[in-house]
């Protein structure tokens, strides 16, 4: 390990880097370096010759940042290749690992489902008496919660306080074994199913603690009980030392809907009396008004841990708030804005971020920068795997990864219509309940033909002779040892299930291009992936591995990105990133903070609206040298038209005291900065 990696790293972060007696905490605003202990603690664990890289892990946030850890040590590392050996990764992946690894162990296929939360949702609807989206929605969030907590239905029941608790309670008992009946778990399984196993097993605990020696944790703050307790077990070896370390910020714990806990940092100093806590206090993101801001705004908030955080970045510039009329205004604003900008700086597109309280506001962002032909990629949404068309296809890679995953059986036998009727799933349905069998499997039991004509099983046993077919070529050993080259499979799927003409007769022209064309961005992607990047374990991967992926990716962000591109996020998804200039749009009571339910009461209402606060808090962190923050003065809401006040947050920046910046900075119009850039673009790049 060269020296100079070493250089720059001040003194408390030298601490940290160094600290190997025993469990370590890195406690610290944002922008601190807690990251970057982390990455320099891997490469000098490596370098200094104490751990082997296939006995480090860490674990992150997002599949994103998960890549550029991974990215960042293969360059400190004196072998690159020792990168590849790490297992650096989000919890969820790590969940799939072991899950994997050890399905036999928990009755589980290798070949398991991974039902993303719009399955879910539909098998709760399925389960519960309610049509009443909401209560669905609050019933699938409720167990959730207990999965989470490792709360099991009985004593979820027991424990219930009223009807609607206790009736979820019956849902939960129903779903898990209905899930375990579909050989699929949700996304809280991942983590659940790891510890249950850890908890019932030293043998197979011991191997992973042999395995994973010594954990990194980033995000901290944001860890529900659950990820705790993996944690927990994976670092308790017997006769050892507990050897990790954790960094986290407690105000930017933001996913306490998720049913993380900050608490989990107090826990950790109760779980751990030895436990080495180490504060960073210098900044190295922000300039100092942005900073100043950020500081302002969170200084609303109780304290759980004393911080300070100072830059030497200098002032830098102002932050600027931009009142518009309405979204679309704003939208269009922006845009232009944020183009001229980059004009003005030569910056790239890729040094930009707008970011926003929830998903639904990319869209009108989305258009407008389409309509000006910037390059922009989105994270944190769900908008292009939601996409109907795309979970049409995925909802046959999910078949053929596991027949018996009722929910992908539905849709995909009937998208497109192949001549089986609601009737006949029907029948079918009833008939597998009988035989406590998967629906596919019922296909082949002796006795159906007696339930249903020729007519209608003909098209239903033509369909799972073919998925049949390819899901046996899937797993022959051919070109890969895991079977047929699945770029090579996809492509005769797509031909054979003829999806392109289904679009062209069901959808008018123009859509049925634009879903057509969706598709196939879709799955050059997965072929894409399929090769297999240098951050993967093996060289190639089986359909299987690349359904299992597709449906992580879903959860908290989107695709690869493009190099220059404008990055769209959801400030969840934005958490850990930086960006040189950021837009932080839609800041406007009712959105951020997002209230929720008007008759919460009152205690309830003030701890959301200090959730919201750190979420307002990581947005302002993400800028490096220019911050803009924009709200409307109306917005379209079902239908309606809403007149909107400026969040109480933009007020806590306290912008305008001790630097002379106007709350209400309005821009000219856009379409005479248009002109002017139009103008501007025209001349020959300067030298
Ligand atoms: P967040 O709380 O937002 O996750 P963080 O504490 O993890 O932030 P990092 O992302 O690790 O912070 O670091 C923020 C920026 O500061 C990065 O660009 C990083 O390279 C830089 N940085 C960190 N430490 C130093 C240092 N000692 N000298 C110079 N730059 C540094
Ligand atoms: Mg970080």
């Amino acid at each position: 390990m060269s020296n100079d990696a070493f250089a720059k790293l001040n003194a408390q972060q030298y601490e940290a880097v160094h600290y190997m007696d025993g469990p370590c905490l890195v406690l610290a605003g944002a922008g601190s370096g807690k990251t970057r202990v982390i990455t320099q603690k891997i490469a000098h664990m490596i370098g200094s010759g104490q751990y082997e890289a296939r006995n480090i892990a860490a674990l992150t946030f997002t599949n994103k940042a998960a890549a550029e850890m991974q990215e960042r040590i293969s360059r400190l590392l004196r072998e690159p290749s020792d990168a590849s050996q790490l297992t650096i990764s989000t919890f969820h992946s790590l969940g799939v690992k072991i899950l994997r690894q050890e399905a036999k162990e928990l009755n589980l296929k290798d070949r398991f489902s991974i039902l993303d939360s719009d399955d879910c949702f539909s098998l709760v609807q399925d389960l519960a008496v309610t049509t009443d989206k909401q209560v669905i929605r609050r019933i699938q969030g409720t167990i959730s919660l207990w999965k989470n907590g490792m709360v099991d239905p009985e004593t979820a029941l027991k424990s219930a306080v009223d009807d609607e608790e206790a009736q979820a309670a019956r849902i939960y008992r129903n779903y898990v074994a209905t899930l375990s009946a579909y050989q699929a778990v949700d996304f809280d399984d991942l983590i659940r199913l790891p510890v249950e196993l850890f908890r019932s097993s030293d043998r197979v605990r011991e191997k992973w603690q042999r395995r994973l020696r010594y954990l990194l944790v980033d995000e901290y703050q944001d860890t529900n009980t659950c990820q705790y307790e993996l944690v927990k077990l994976l670092v308790s070896g017997i006769g050892k030392k507990p050897m990790f370390t954790a960094v986290g910020d407690d105000d930017q714990a933001i996913y306490a809907w998720r049913g993380a806990t900050i608490e989990n940092l107090k826990t950790l100093q109760k779980d751990f009396s030895d436990l080495k806590v180490i504060r960073l206090e210098q900044n190295y993101r922000s300039s100092m008004r942005i900073l100043q801001a950020a500081n302002a705004v969170i200084g609303n908030n109780p304290k759980l841990f004393e911080k300070k955080l100072w830059s030497d970045h200098g002032l830098g510039e102002p932050v600027e708030t931009l009142a518009m009329s309405d979204e679309e205004q704003e939208a269009e604003q922006v845009v232009m804005l944020l183009s001229a900008h980059k004009f003005e700086r030569r910056a790239r597109f890729s040094d930009y971020a707008i970011l926003y309280r929830g998903n639904y506001q990319a869209r009108i962002f989305e258009t407008a920068l389409r309509r000006e032909n910037i390059p922009y990629t989105i994270s944190g949404g769900q908008s292009f795997f939601a996409r109907a068309e795309i979970r049409d296809i995925i909802s046959y890679l999910r078949l053929i990864a596991n027949l018996d995953d009722d929910p992908a059986f539905i849709r995909a036998v009937t998208t497109p219509r192949r001549g089986v009727g609601q009737s006949t799933l029907e029948t079918l349905g009833a008939f597998a309940g009988q035989w406590q069998c998967s629906l596919f499997e019922a296909v082949y039991k002796g006795g159906l033909e007696a339930k249903l004509s020729p007519r209608q099983l003909g098209p239903l046993r033509g369909f799972c002779d073919f998925i049949n077919g390819i899901e046996e070529r899937a797993s022959r050993p051919g070109l890969s040892a895991k079977g047929e080259n699945a770029a090579a499979l996809l492509d005769e799927l797509m031909h054979e299930i003829a999806y392109e003409t289904y679009l062209y007769d069901n959808f008018d022209e123009r859509t049925a291009k634009n879903k057509w064309q969706n598709v196939l961005e879709f799955t050059n992607w997965l072929k894409e992936k399929s090769k297999g990047g240098k951050l993967e374990d093996g060289p190639e991967k089986s359909l299987l591995e690349l359904t299992q992926m597709v449906a992580l990716m879903t959860m908290l962000e989107g695709r690869d990105e493009e190099p220059d591109a404008v990055h769209l996020s959801t400030l969840h998804a934005a958490k850990g990133l930086e960006f040189p200039h950021v837009f932080l749009v839609g800041v406007e009571e009712g959105i951020l903070p997002h209230l929720g339910d008007p008759d919460m009461p009152a205690d309830q209402l003030a701890v959301r609206i200090q959730e919201e606060r750190r979420l307002m808090y990581v947005g302002i962190t993400r800028a490096q040298r220019t911050l803009h923050v924009s709200w409307c003065k109306k917005r379209k809401k079902a239908r309606e038209v809403i007149q909107c006040e400026p969040s109480r947050f933009i007020g806590e920046m306290k912008l305008n005291e001790g630097v002379a910046v106007p709350l209400e900075t309005e821009v000219l119009t856009p379409k005479a900065r248009l002109a002017n850039l139009k103008a501007l673009l025209q001349k020959p790049k300067l030298a």
